[in-house]
């Protein structure tokens, strides 16, 4: 299955250096951000219950 960056929606290819984490807020839903978006530093918002993090 692909995975795809949760702040741009861009696939994740395997080599990149994304990132994944659980929400900090509920926990639940799983976080994944792609490399250009942790050098922009751009937000993400949970799935699940709508944090929006940095
Ligand atoms: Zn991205
Ligand atoms: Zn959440």
């Amino acid at each position: 299955m692909k995975q795809k960056c949760t702040s741009c929606n861009a696939e994740i290819a395997a080599r990149e250096n994304a990132t994944k984490f659980l929400c900090p807020n509920c926990g639940k839903a799983e976080i994944i951000r792609c490399e250009k978006c942790r050098k922009l530093s751009n937000g993400y918002s949970c799935p699940v219950c709508g944090y929006e993090g940095p």
